[in-house]
């Protein structure tokens, strides 16, 4: 075994002979990676002016990093290496030194097997394994080293009755079998054509556990996997499902798939098209409200969504943000033939807004929906990427904590946006939050804590590359033990979800 052998500068890494071999394993699917932003660099020998031009265009898209074989789009986990300069030197995180820096692979993999089907996973796991390395799966690369990429396994096919290999006595589902490099709109796209749809988002999304806009009515997205093929560690592909590979079907469904093998393909349950109520609510505080009153305002809100989370409205997304401090929140109910109910369920809501309108200022406003994908269509096609670094905390909130009206407002106020922000380079913490929450009880690995859970709420900030290490890491450290533990005591017996820890 060649254990210390983990970057290309040691001694023993692999020999041009031995990469050669493994790429005509894998059918010459080896791809031998440069930084995407290397072409930027005068000193790099693919310097291209065009190229960089291109690439500066497509940073900030998740399209791009997803479709990168080495790129991942948050500069933490690649540490910046070499992401690209504008002419002045500058990289696209405001670092004015990084061209006499210059460009490295630093965490970034240098070699990526281009997958396709299970032999050339199989022959990557045993090249990988034979000298001790740690191997990362990339789908879209929300998360990254020597890596499969699995962005090409594109195959989509429609059940309407699927039953899982060998379950002869399971009643057939309607459902979709999806190769691992499907990402969510493709395959919103190909179920709308099918009338149908499913509330899925990519492979590590639905193994992590997968919240999403369907999930208050048909579950996490590890609830709704059916069944899997995916190759162990050991190198065996494997069906798995309620019938066989029973353990592993259990773990892959909110345990993580990477924990447990390099998945091929998913089939998820999918549903007849839904019709689609959204509650719009947009609430900014008047000049004079103070920290503690906006606060408690919000917590009150809180507890006004859980109700409305009882009375059916269960998708719900929230920001907030300032100063001046503001809040948005998206309900939905599904099922529905027009939006009178919903308009029926926030008169409560209202009610309150108009006590406090003296402090705020809000609005609300319902609309009706024939098609759940018409919803779908309006979200942004790509996320907007790779020019902060970033920190969080995070917590899944049980209805209880919320119901803590000021013990709520007293952490918000500590964790979500600030009157007066740092001016330290760090930026404002922002709050998001979600109460797309299934409380059905599923047999699988998914944090228990979600099924007692109310909300989900993510506290963030960002910065630059030009920021000294010193203030950086004062907030990494004031997220994780201030911020976080303030998190932690609204619910020390609760939990945190996988994917966004
Ligand atoms: C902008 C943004 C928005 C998000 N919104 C949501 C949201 O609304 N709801 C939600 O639930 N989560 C959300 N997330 C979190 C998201 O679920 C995770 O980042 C998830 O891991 C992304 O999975 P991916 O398939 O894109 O995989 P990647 O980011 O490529 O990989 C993530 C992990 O998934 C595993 N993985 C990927 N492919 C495979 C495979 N073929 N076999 C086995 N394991 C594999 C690997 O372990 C890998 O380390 C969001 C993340 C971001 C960055």
């Amino acid at each position: 075994m060649c254990y210390p052998c983990k970057t290309p500068n040691d001694p023993c890494w692999p020999s041009t002979l031995e990469w050669s071999s493994l790429n005509e394993t894998v059918s010459g699917r080896l791809i031998k990676t440069k930084p995407p932003g290397s072409v930027c660099y005068p000193t790099e020998s693919d310097y291209n002016l065009s190229a960089c031009n291109n690439i500066l265009e497509n940073w900030t898209t998740s399209v791009f990093h997803s479709s990168n074989p080495s790129s991942v789009s948050d500069l933490v986990y690649s540490n910046s290496s070499c992401s690209p300069i504008y002419p002045n030197g500058t990289n696209v995180s405001g670092d004015p030194d990084a061209e006499v820096e210059g460009g490295s692979m630093g965490n970034l993999s240098p070699y990526v097997v281009n997958a396709m089907e299970a032999s050339h996973v199989q022959a990557a796991l045993e090249f990988a394994h034979r000298r001790n390395w740690r191997l990362n799966i990339k789908d879209t690369g929300h998360n990254p080293e020597k890596r499969i990429w699995t962005h090409f396994m594109k195959g989509c096919k429609f059940h309407e009755s699927f039953k899982p290999q060998t379950c002869g006595g399971l009643e057939g589902h309607m459902a979709a079998t999806v190769g691992a490099g499907i990402q969510d709109g493709e395959l919103f796209q190909f179920l709308a054509q099918n009338d149908a749809i499913a509330d899925v988002g990519v492979v590590g999304w639905a193994t992590g556990g997968g919240h999403g806009l369907a999930t208050a009515e048909y579950g996490m997205g590890a609830d709704n996997i059916i069944e899997a093929v995916l190759v162990t560690p050991h190198g065996e592909a494997v069906t798995t499902n309620a019938c066989q590979n029973k353990d592993l079907y259990w773990a892959i469904r909110g345990g993580g798939g990477g924990t447990f093998g390099v998945i091929l393909s998913v089939t998820v349950r999918a549903y007849p098209m839904l019709s689609i109520t959204r509650v719009d609510i947009d609430i900014s505080a008047r000049n004079g409200t103070s920290p503690k009153h906006w606060w408690i305002l919000i917590a009150k809100i809180h507890k006004e969504l859980l109700y409305l989370q009882d009375a059916g409205l269960g998708g719900s997304c929230t920001t907030f943000s300032g100063p001046p401090f503001y809040f948005h929140d998206t309900l939905l109910q599904y099922n529905t033939s027009n939006a009178d109910s919903a308009d029926e369920s926030v008169k409560p809501l209202k009610g309150l807004l108009g006590y406090a309108n003296e402090s705020v200022e809000s609005t609300i406003t319902t609309s009706w929906s024939s098609s759940w994908y018409d919803l779908i269509k309006l979200l942004p096609a790509t996320e907007n990427v790779g020019t902060k670094r970033s920190i969080r905390a995070s917590r899944l909130l049980p209805r209880r904590a919320i119901e803590n009206t000021m013990g709520l407002a007293y952490i918000l106020e500590e964790i979500g946006p600030q009157q007066v922000p740092l001016d330290n380079g760090i930026s404002n913490p922002s709050i998001s939050g979600t109460m797309t929450i299934s409380k059905v009880q599923t047999d699988n690995a998914l944090n228990p804590a979600w099924r007692e859970a109310a909300v989900h709420f993510i506290t963030s900030q960002q910065w630059n590359d030009t920021l000294p290490n010193s203030i950086a890491e004062g907030a990494i450290e004031s997220m994780t033990y201030d911020k976080g533990y303030y998190l932690r005591q609204l619910a020390p017996d609760s939990g945190a979800y996988y994917n966004e820890a």
